[in-house]
């Protein structure tokens, strides 16, 4: 351990308040630190400026140095866990966690549990587009720490009650000082808790809760969307000792629908329809979420043109603004076709030859002329 004069090693005068002393020590404890300094002997300096702004911010420590000089710290000096400060030389490690965590508010926090509210607990519901869609009434059942029903919850024994703890007066917390903070730390006497019980609960060992299935009953909105989440105030684990309940959030997931995709209150589904209907035009039957629904199909229409069908969505659950559905009308080639079939279908190509070819098919002229500029320009 350094000799040096600890108010020199910090550079305040004797006397310094302990303000300037903390000012002081924050500056210097950033400039050496070996995170930030590469410097050879940086830390041998951290250690220094730790260990003198530890004995000059705490008052007994200080006044012995005022009055000793270092030798109030040499063997035997200061008496109790090995004398001296710092003990010679904890790694940086833990240096680190102990001035760093403080100035930057990272590291050790201190502070008990009082009695702790119970926990929220959040159970995935797995639901039907159509569940989902009008809402649905659901039952559940949850492993949960319920109230003891033998103490109600308070943890004492029958006839006996808790007693608010004298150390703290029932905060649950001390205040340490630590560092130039003052720390708020955990009741050493009731652990936090702020009360003290002298005949425990035999069934629950004053805890006040006990594991539990719980069967409830969930009411799901009309509307709902996966991700959505519903909250049921109190259902979640009870409290220590009396404390609250958490509460129980049920997070709704939306099975894949065989028909509809859903996206947020639209639902988009595809319909197949013959190449004939789609030449010729007519009615093609769509599904609804109330029913069947016909549809008009324009003649002449091509693969993939969408069809909206407003306010046949989902009512959103927030806004109750309905969404719509959008069809998608899908040609569909014909399959294993009977050698007549296939004949007319020969018959039909055949009569789209000629001049006049291009004038069946709308797409085709466009895109080989659009071809054939490609192969110009690669060209030429
Ligand atoms: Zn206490
Ligand atoms: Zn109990």
């Amino acid at each position: 351990m350094s000799k040096r004069d600890l108010y020199e090693v910090l550079g305040v005068e004797r006397g310094a308040s302990e303000r300037d002393i903390k000012k002081a020590y924050k500056r210097l404890a950033m400039k050496f630190h070996p995170d930030r300094n590469q410097e050879a002997d940086a830390s041998e300096k951290f250690k220094e400026v730790k260990e003198a702004y530890e004995i000059l911010t705490d008052p007994q420590k200080k006044q012995a140095y005022d009055q000793y000089g270092h030798a109030a710290f040499e063997q035997g000096g200061m008496g109790g866990g090995g004398g001296g400060f710092g003990g010679g030389g904890g790694g940086f490690e833990d240096m680190f966690g102990d001035v760093f965590g403080d100035i930057f508010g990272g590291g050790r926090r201190g502070g008990g549990q009082r009695a702790q509210r119970g926990s929220d607990l959040r159970y995935n519901m797995e639901l039907s587009l159509e569940e989902a869609v009008r809402g649905c009434e659901k039952e559940i059942h949850i492993p949960t720490l319920a109230e003891c029903e033998v103490c109600d919850g308070s943890g004492a024994k029958a006839g006996s009650s808790s007693q608010t703890c004298g150390t703290c007066h029932g905060h649950g917390q001390v205040q340490m000082r630590q560092g130039f903070f003052a720390v708020q730390q955990a009741c050493p006497t009731c652990h936090g808790k702020g009360k003290i019980i002298k005949d425990p609960c035999n069934s629950c060992h004053g805890e006040g809760r006990k594991q539990k299935n719980k069967t409830l009953n969930v009411k799901i909105p009309a509307g709902v969307d996966t991700g959505d989440r519903i909250r049921l105030s109190g259902e979640g684990e009870a409290g220590e000792q009396g404390a609250p309940a958490g509460d129980l959030y049920v997070e709704v997931h939306l099975r894949r629908h065989h028909i509809f995709d859903r996206d947020g209150n639209n639902l988009h589904c595809e319909v197949p329809v013959s190449f004939t209907l789609a030449a010729l035009g007519g009615e093609v039957e769509v599904p609804t979420l109330n029913g069947r629904f016909k549809l008009k199909v324009p003649a002449e229409m091509q693969t993939g043109r969408m069809f909206r069908m407003r306010g046949k969505g989902v009512k959103s659950v927030r806004s109750g603004a309905v969404g719509d559905l959008i069809c998608k009308l899908v040609v569909e080639t014909p399959v294993k076709l009977s050698s007549r079939q296939k004949e007319l279908l020969r018959e039909l190509e055949e009569s789209f030859d000629g001049e006049t070819a291009n004038k069946h098919k709308p797409k085709s002229e466009g895109f080989f002329n659009g071809v054939k500029k490609f192969f110009d320009d690669l060209t030429s």
